[in-house]
């Protein structure tokens, strides 16, 4: 048997954390099974399947690199076919015809409710003769469900659950209009499509039982479920946005890199170990749905900052200068140049043991080519202020460096120490003040390395001129 899973988002404006992770687990779960992943896009609900939020939902899943197998399909376009299944069960007894007004369900709705029952419809158009069906009434089209037993799901996450039939009433297949209802659509398209696996968030289990009626009326396969707990925030509650951002676009612009937000996502519910770092290739190889857990994870801003450290620290040098280019140009204002673009990959190594993110690495790297007068901070400032005698010892020792290399800077840093008898951080601070316009920076001789001596006389040059 091919495994055929599926992701089938409906479209609210963005790609839900959430529903990246369910993404993710389908995804992987059939790259690990050489089967299918696919993509529906749920949008029956006109009003707010715009073009806008399909769009945020394709971008979101290709920015993660989880690539579907096929086109994407689009749940309306197949409204034609989820009708013609609705006949079908029809004509096969397995569904009816029910001309009840809005007033009668009402009453029906009050009466249930009144007397603590669980079912709003009382399936009286069931067995009635539609002969009598009131004059001017557009029938919808219910399902026959069994009225005794009970609906059992064996989930590969939550284990068996069931529910006693007399729970579930005859649900709506196809509306007055000739609209399919949610649940008939879902089933249909995971038929048609050869949907083996439905991994999806547990706030659908109570679905299950009922899309596993309409399997069983029309003697299809009813896939594996596998229903995930949801996500929660920090503090337990289920995740919102107070709890921070839930479009996966943020998590981007907050510059994560997608390698790090699919390795922190997959261990929001599944875990191998206690392994933190799972390459996605390792993932691949070590994921089965059995691995998810059956309790709520809990975003942990920390941990996904840790996680993005570290990806951060193992990617190229040129990979993350690419990244963070456009970032720094926004910053700083200007387009960079080729030797600027060479200069932030060279800057690389020193920049990115410190960031946790794109955006801290861009953050930290602006100063190396940022258009002369530099912005100062306040301690920077103060160092130049107090170092102008130092720095203009500098001037002397930069031009004269041979080679012009950042061990040959240090050299020169302590015999200027020495000759002045004081520390070498009150040689180095004034130093690295004039050169990023902060107190804190890469170790400072290998940035003066990397800015040439030229860039290096001219930057001290320029924060002596200060006043
Ligand atoms: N469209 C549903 C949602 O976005 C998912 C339905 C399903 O996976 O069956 O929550």
């Amino acid at each position: 048997m091919t495994v055929v899973t599926r992701f089938a988002p409906s479209p609210t404006g963005y790609l839900h954390i959430g529903g990246a992770r369910t993404a993710l687990f389908n995804w992987l779960y059939a790259r690990h099974t050489g089967g299918k992943f696919l993509l529906r896009i749920e949008d029956t609900d006109r009003a707010r399947s715009t073009e806008d939020a399909v769009r945020a939902i394709l971008e979101g899943l290709k920015w993660l690199e989880l690539d579907w197998d096929g086109d994407a399909v689009s749940q309306f376009e197949r409204k034609d076919r989820h009708a013609e299944v609705a006949r079908q069960m029809l004509e096969m007894g397995r569904a009816y015809y029910c001309y009840c007004t809005p007033e009668e369900l009402e009453e029906m709705r009050a009466r249930a409710k009144a007397e603590g029952r669980p079912v709003g419809y009382d399936g009286r158009w069931r067995d009635r003769d539609p002969a009598e069906a009131p004059a001017g009434v557009k029938p919808v089209i219910r399902l026959k469900a069994p009225l005794t037993g009970e609906s059992v799901i064996h989930d590969l996450v939550q284990g068996e659950v069931k529910v006693d039939n007399r729970q579930l009433d005859d649900m709506i297949l196809l509306r007055s209009d000739g609209t399919p209802t949610y649940m008939l659509a879902v089933v249909v398209d995971d038929h048609d499509a050869g949907v083996t696996h439905v991994i999806r968030g547990d706030d659908h289990l109570n679905n299950a039982f009922r899309q596993r009626q309409i399997y069983e009326a029309m003697g299809w396969d009813v896939p594996q479920y596998a229903h995930i707990p949801l996500i929660h925030g920090p503090d337990g509650a289920k995740l919102s946005k107070r709890h921070g951002a839930l479009g996966i676009e943020a998590y981007r612009d907050m510059g994560y890199l997608p390698a790090a937000m699919r390795n922190y996502l997959l261990r929001l519910g599944w875990g191998h170990g206690d392994t933190d770092i799972i390459s996605t290739e390792d993932a691949i190889k070590l994921f089965d749905v059995s691995g998810i857990g059956r309790s709520p994870a809990r975003m942990d801003f920390t941990k996904l900052d840790h996680v993005s450290g570290i990806y951060i620290r193992q990617a190229a040098d040129k990979e993350l200068a690419g990244h963070i280019m456009s970032r720094v140009e926004t910053e700083v204002g200007t387009k960079l140049t080729l030797a600027q673009r060479d200069l932030l990959e060279a800057a690389m190594p020193g920049l990115k043991d410190r960031a946790k993110t794109l955006n801290d690495l861009a953050e930290a790297a602006c100063f190396l080519v940022r258009p002369l007068p530099l912005p100062f901070n306040d301690k920077a400032q103060s160092l130049v202020r107090e170092g102008r005698e130092v720095l203009a010892a500098w001037q002397h020792l930069i031009a004269a460096a041979e080679p012009f290399s950042a061990a040959a800077l240090e050299e020169s840093a302590r015999a200027l120490a020495e000759q002045k008898q004081i520390k070498l951080g009150a040689v180095a601070q004034p130093l690295r003040a004039a050169l990023s316009g902060s107190n804190v920076s890469p170790p400072i001789f290998e940035v003066a390395a990397l800015l040439g001596r030229d860039e290096t006389l001219r930057r001290i040059e320029a924060a002596i001129a200060m006043n």
